[in-house]
């Protein structure tokens, strides 16, 4: 009961700074009181804890060297602030793992729950720190050729190894609150790198890439950062980056909990 109180202050401390730093849109942060909410009521502050610091890190890597991302087109728009389609893509799935434990009782939706946190600090944290390598990054299914940083698919020597840290990292808090009942570190450290590598994947093969008749430059939304309608070059229009998440995250925990027995 008293973590609980605990946890829903953290929530409304933390979205209230966010909103303060431009973090998170208002939009944003409603989401976030949502998503956080039910993370701390159905699973405590054991399960909050995780998010909370794919949260943090995210949001810190975001800010990370945000001008250099300006001028290499690889910044997140609006300064790096969440929306709501953002907050829900890596938000909304965990959630339902933590309702299908609740409802289910098996712990493998635990596992499930964090295999989709570990997939999303992986693909976020790789994102924005791998757009920093110091060479261009390559298309994952195509590795002979280069890409611009940023491009939705590509990957650097410097994201793979984030992708490795960051949910080893996780799966280190994770063990340390005792979210289950086993050590959760390898199954964290391999779910993460597999979730980043699938959004890496459908990244690479079929989400909406944009070009603008205008700056001449490849963007993954519709309106450029110029204000100019983009035109549609290659993809699927509807399949958003956000989008792309969402399935990453729900693929992973479902495949996390797939593998959990092993590691029960
Ligand atoms: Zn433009």
């Amino acid at each position: 009961m008293y973590t609980k109180i605990i946890g829903l202050s953290i929530v409304i401390a933390l979205g209230l700074i966010s909103l303060r730093k431009g973090w998170v849109d208002f939009l944003g942060l409603i989401s976030g009181f949502v998503v956080g909410g039910s993370i701390v009521l159905l699973g405590d502050l054991k399960a909050f804890l995780p998010m909370m610091a794919f949260y943090l890190s995210g949001s810190l890597a975001t800010k990370l060297k945000y001008k250099r991302k300006v001028q290499k087109e690889a910044a997140q728009p609006k300064g790096g602030a969440r929306s709501w389609q953002n907050v829900f893509a890596n938000g909304l799935m965990p959630v339902v793992f933590l309702v299908l434990w609740r409802t289910l009782g098996s712990e493998r939706w635990l596992f499930a729950y964090i295999a989709s946190v570990s997939a999303s600090i992986a693909d976020t944290l790789s994102n924005e720190i791998g757009v920093l390598n110091p060479s261009p990054p390559r298309l994952v299914t195509r590795p002979w050729m280069e890409v611009d940083p940023g491009t939705s698919g590509g990957v650097s020597p410097l994201g793979f190894l984030v992708a490795l840290v960051a949910p080893f990292l996780l799966g280190s808090l994770t063990s340390a609150v005792g979210l289950v009942g086993s050590n959760p570190v390898l199954f964290s450290t391999i779910t993460g790198f597999f979730g980043s590598l699938v959004d890496s994947i459908i990244g690479a093969e079929w989400q909406a890439l944009y070009l603008c008749p205008k700056c001449d430059k490849i963007t993954e939304s519709k309106v450029h950062r110029c204000g100019t309608q983009a035109k549609l070059i290659k993809g699927y229009s509807w399949l958003s980056n956000d989008l792309v998440n969402l399935i990453m995250s729900g693929t992973t925990g479902l495949v996390g909990y797939l593998i959990s027995v092993r590691f029960i």
